[in-house]
């Protein structure tokens, strides 16, 4: 059998040493071995032309049927901008004790802020956002600690004051339910 694994399935290009990056440090949070996997999808499908954005619920359900199965968690990584009817945009979302999210770090640039671009910040930030939608995955809902990867972020700013890692609470409820549920959570 294989061994429980998390997956990483980049859409879009992304850099082998930024993926790897990614890949050790959600492996360190976790301890649990990471893999990375090509994947393929026709991304004009779920382009919203009214709001030029991507449909978020329906990429996370299609990684979910397409991609998941089999292992026991799938993360989605994006380049695009996301989002949902009730939110102008998400970095990500996950199913919450399920088995698959999706993230992009079209949100994470800072040039897209009119800031200097500067892809240390970029890294640390997906990294934060890819380890917050695994979080959710293993049933982690949002925490108040103030540096708990956990805590929800709705700007970039709240991504820049967390830490990369799940606080001691969180850690402590890792892994403590197993019951799968449906609800899509950001
Ligand atoms: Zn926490
Ligand atoms: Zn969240």
């Amino acid at each position: 059998m294989n061994q429980p694994s998390i997956i990483l399935i980049p859409f879009g290009y992304f850099e082998n040493d930024f993926l790897k990056k990614i890949a050790d440090d959600v492996g360190r949070e976790y301890l649990l071995p990471v893999r990375i996997r090509d994947g393929h999808l026709d991304l004009s499908e779920f382009h919203d032309p009214v709001r030029r954005q991507y449909n978020g619920n329906a990429l996370l359900k299609v990684v979910d049927s397409q991609f998941s199965a089999g292992s026991l968690k799938t993360l989605g990584l994006f380049s695009v901008d996301i989002s949902i009817p009730i939110l102008t945009y998400i970095f990500g979302q996950a199913y919450l004790n399920g088995r698959t999210g999706i993230a992009s770090l079209y949100r994470f640039n800072n040039e897209r802020y009119g800031m200097k671009k500067d892809e240390q910040l970029l890294l640390d930030r997906f990294r934060k956002e890819v380890i917050h939608e695994l979080g959710h995955t293993f049933g982690l809902i949002h925490c108040h600690v103030p540096d708990c990867v956990m805590r929800s972020s709705t700007y970039v700013e709240d991504i820049d004051q967390k830490s990369a890692h799940l606080c001691f609470r969180c850690r402590e409820t890792l892994g403590s339910s197993t019951e799968l549920t449906n609800m899509p959570s950001n």
